[in-house]
């Protein structure tokens, strides 16, 4: 089987400080990745390369069949790359539904099918984005990326800061997308949902692939090595 994502090689520079130093990494059609490592080790950055906010200097990036070097993100993400970019970036005067209708491209994920995956979006869908709690928000985030029917859907802590009840709710909705054949990349630091949803584990360290693996194979010592404080 070929692989929906690849990465190999891949490094990645701010200006002259290089961030990334290799980055190896494949996702098939299907599967929940999730991209690990402590603070400030390169998920969010990967991440940008792969949407193309950032370029590559070395390395591959094939998704759907086709290289991504030099490709502009509004191209890359016509092949079907949905972000859910940290931070949660939402068109903040407009309302649920011109967030969701101004995302939209033609394929299963329409409105109503958001609505029925977070029905609080259905109950606000003429509130403002900016009135929205910040898990509501997320939601929309999340909606907006369904909503290009993409395929391969790309969480970036999607989860960072928000209320348990509300984050509870957001991995339930993950875990769904993941159960209807959803292919997902994400990004946290909750092993523990993590572990619910992820079929693999890509652990980056220092800007370098450092383990791969499934999810049970992840044992305490490489959790502790890796993921520890
Ligand atoms: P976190 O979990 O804190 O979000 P991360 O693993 O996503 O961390 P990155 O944000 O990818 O890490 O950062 C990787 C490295 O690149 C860090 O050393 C960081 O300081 C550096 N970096 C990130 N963004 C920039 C930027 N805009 N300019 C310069 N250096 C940056």
């Amino acid at each position: 089987m070929t692989a929906l994502l690849e990465l190999s090689g891949v490094t990645a520079f701010y200006g002259a400080s290089q961030a990334l130093f290799g980055i190896d990494l494949s996702l098939n059609e299907g599967e929940a990745v999730a991209l690990m490592g402590r603070n400030g080790m390169g998920k969010t950055t990967t991440i940008k390369t792969i949407c193309r906010m950032m370029e590559h200097r070395d390395g591959l990036i094939r998704f759907a069949g086709q290289d991504l070097a030099r490709m502009p993100s509004h191209k890359a993400a016509r092949l079907g790359l949905g972000l859910v970019p940290e931070g949660r970036r939402c068109f903040a005067r407009l309302s649920v539904m011109e967030n969701l209708i101004a995302a939209a491209r033609p394929g299963e994920w329409d409105f109503d099918r958001v609505a029925g995956l977070f029905p609080r979006l259905a109950e606000r869908r003429d509130q403002k984005a900016m009135t929205l709690s910040g898990g509501e928000q997320q939601m929309l985030a999340i909606g907006r990326a369904l909503m290009t029917n993409p395929r391969l859907l790309i969480l970036d802590e999607a989860t960072e800061g928000l209320a348990p009840v509300v984050r509870q709710e957001i991995w339930a909705a993950i875990n769904q997308l993941k159960q209807s054949g959803l292919t997902i990349l994400v990004v946290d630091k909750s092993l523990k949902e993590l572990s619910g949803v992820a079929d693999r584990y890509v652990v980056v360290e220092k800007g370098v692939t450092a383990w791969t693996g499934a999810v049970n194979e992840l044992t305490d010592e490489l959790a502790d090595r890796y993921l520890g404080v």
